[in-house]
C-alpha cells in the first residue's frame, strides 16, 4: 500500500484535479491512501476569514461568498451533474458559518483550528465526489477522527499509539470494501474530546508520514509542481538542479533551514520505519523525481535556502552583566513561551542575537516580556541565506556585495544574515 500526498498547487483548479485522477489511474493495482491539502491558496484565505471573525466581522459575509464561489466554480467545471457535490459544499459552509457564529475564544489558536481546517474538508469533499463520479471508488475519511493529537492548537502533538490504532482500524474496514482510494485530509487532526486541531502550516506532508507510519506503508510520494527536490528555489536561481537521491538526514537538514521541499516533521516517522519518500512532479508522473531513503548518495552540490522577511533580535542584560547560561536559559524560555522559531543564534559577552521569522503579531508580546529585564534591539528587513555544502563560489554568488550582519559556518553549512 502506498501513500500519496497532493499539495494545494496540485488541486488548485478543475484541470489540476483531473490530472490527479490521471495519476491515480496509473496505480490501478495498488490500494492508495491519498492525503490532500486545501485547494490553492485557500488556507491563506481562511486565515483572512479568521482575522475578520476576530477583528472586523462585517467583512465575513463577502469573504465567505468569495470562498464559496471559488469552490462552486471548480465543482461546476468537474461535473456534468454537480448537484450532489454542491449540496455537500453547502453543508460544509453552514458548518463553517456555525463556527463563525460561536463567541470568540481567548485562545486564538483554538479559533484558528476550528475555522482554518475547512480548507481541507472542502477540497477532499469535492475530490472524493469527483473520483467516485469517474469510477475511481473512493472512501472519504475524516482525518479528525483518526489522527489524534493533544490540544496544542495549531501545532497538535501526535498521540502515536492512539493514532496507529485508529488508522489501522479504519483502514481494515476500508479493505473490506471494494474501494480503491482511502482519501483523507492533510494538516488537520482531532483531540480525544473531538476538537479540531492542525499540525502547523504546510503540515500535510507530515499527515502523509503519520498515515504511512501507522500502516507500515511501502512508500510515500509527495506530488509537486517541481521535478523533485532541487538544490535551490528555481524561481530565484534558474540554474537549480534536481537531486536524484538524498538521505533522510540530509533532507531534514535542508527542510530545517527552510527549503520548502518537505515539512521537516515528515522525516522522523519515515526514518523510524524505513519507508522511502519520493518527491515527484505531478506534471510528469513517470519521471523519477527524488528518492529519499536511509542509505543514499547525498549530493555534495551546494544547496541554497533563502529565508525572507527575517528579523535580527539582539538581547542584552540591562546591568552590563555577561550573557551566561542563566540569562540564556531565561531568554530561551521566553522565546519558547511565545513559540518563536529561531533560525540562527549568535552569542557574545553582552548580547544574545537570534534571527527569527518576522511575524509582528507574535513578536510584539514576546519583545514586551523580554524588555522587562533586557534591553532589546532589532533589525528588520533581513534575509537569511543557508548554504549546505557551501564553497567559495556559491558564497560569492549569493552575497554579491551585500551588507552582512552575521556570518556563521560549520563544516557543511554556512549561514549569512544580510540586509535586504
Ligand atoms: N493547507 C495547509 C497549508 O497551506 C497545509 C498544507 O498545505 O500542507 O499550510
Ligand atoms: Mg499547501
Amino acid at each position: 500500500m502506498k501513500v500519496f500526498k497532493f499539495g494545494g498547487a496540485s488541486v488548485k483548479d478543475a484541470p489540476a484535479i483531473r490530472n490527479l485522477k490521471e495519476i491515480l489511474l496509473k496505480f490501478k493495482e495498488d490500494r492508495l491512501v491519498v492525503v490532500i491539502s486545501a485547494m490553492g491558496k485557500t488556507t491563506n484565505f481562511l486565515e483572512k476569514v479568521l482575522d475578520s471573525y476576530r477583528n472586523c466581522p462585517e467583512n465575513i459575509g463577502n469573504l465567505l461568498a468569495e470562498l464559496k464561489n471559488q469552490h462552486v466554480a471548480t465543482t461546476k467545471q468537474l461535473f456534468i451533474s454537480p448537484e450532489r457535490c454542491l449540496h455537500s459544499i453547502s453543508e460544509l459552509f453552514s458548518q463553517l458559518e456555525d463556527q463563525l457564529n460561536q463567541p470568540i475564544s481567548d485562545n486564538y489558536d483554538y479559533d484558528y483550528d476550528r475555522i482554518v481546517s475547512f480548507g481541507e474538508l472542502l477540497s477532499t469533499t469535492i475530490i472524493s465526489h469527483f473520483l467516485n463520479s469517474e469510477g475511481v471508488k473512493t472512501e472519504w475519511v475524516d482525518a479528525r477522527r483518526i489522527v489524534r493529537t493533544d490540544n496544542t492548537y495549531r501545532e497538535g502533538h501526535i498521540d502515536w499509539n492512539t493514532t496507529e490504532k485508529l488508522v489501522q482500524t479504519k483502514f481494515q474496514d476500508f479493505q473490506n470494501t471494494d474501494n480503491k482510494v482511502f482519501l483523507t485530509q492533510g494538516f488537520i487532526a482531532g483531540t480525544a474530546e473531538n476538537q479540531t486541531t492542525t499540525l502547523g502550516r504546510e503540515g500535510s506532508d507530515f499527515s502523509a508520514a503519520i498515515l504511512a507510519y501507522s500502516l507500515d506503508a511501502e512508500s510515500v510520494t509527495v506530488w509537486k509542481d517541481v521535478p523533485g527536490v532541487l538544490n535551490a528555489d528555481p524561481k530565484r536561481f534558474p540554474d537549480a538542479v534536481k537531486l536524484d537521491t538524498l538521505t533522510y538526514y540530509e533532507t531534514v537538514e535542508l527542510a530545517y533551514y527552510g527549503a520548502s521541499v518537505i515539512h521537516p516533521k515528515t522525516l522522523r516517522p519515515l526514518h523510524q520505519k524505513n519507508i522511502p519518500l519520493y518527491v515527484k512532479s505531478f506534471f510528469d508522473p513517470m519521471l523519477s523525481g527524488t528518492k529519499i531513503t536511509n542509505k543514499a548518495e547525498d549530493s555534495k552540490l551546494p544547496s541554497i535556502i533563502v529565508k525572507d522577511n527575517q528579523l535580527l533580535l539582539s538581547i542584552s542584560p540591562r546591568d552590563f552583566s555577561i550573557v551566561g547560561v542563566d540569562s540564556l536559559s531565561e531568554i530561551l524560555a521566553i522565546l519558547s513561551q511565545y513559540r518563536v522559531k529561531i533560525n540562527m543564534i549568535q552569542n557574545s559577552a553582552l548580547t544574545f542575537t537570534v534571527c527569527i521569522d518576522n511575524i509582528p503579531l507574535k513578536l510584539k508580546p514576546c519583545m514586551e516580556t523580554l524588555k522587562e529585564k533586557y534591553s532589546v534591539k532589532y533589525n528588520d528587513n533581513v534575509e537569511l541565506f543557508t548554504i549546505r555544502h557551501y564553497d567559495e563560489e556559491s558564497e560569492k554568488n549569493i552575497l554579491k556585495g551585500r551588507e552582512v550582519y552575521i556570518r556563521q559556518n560549520s563544516r557543511h553549512t554556512l549561514q549569512v544574515a544580510v540586509a535586504k
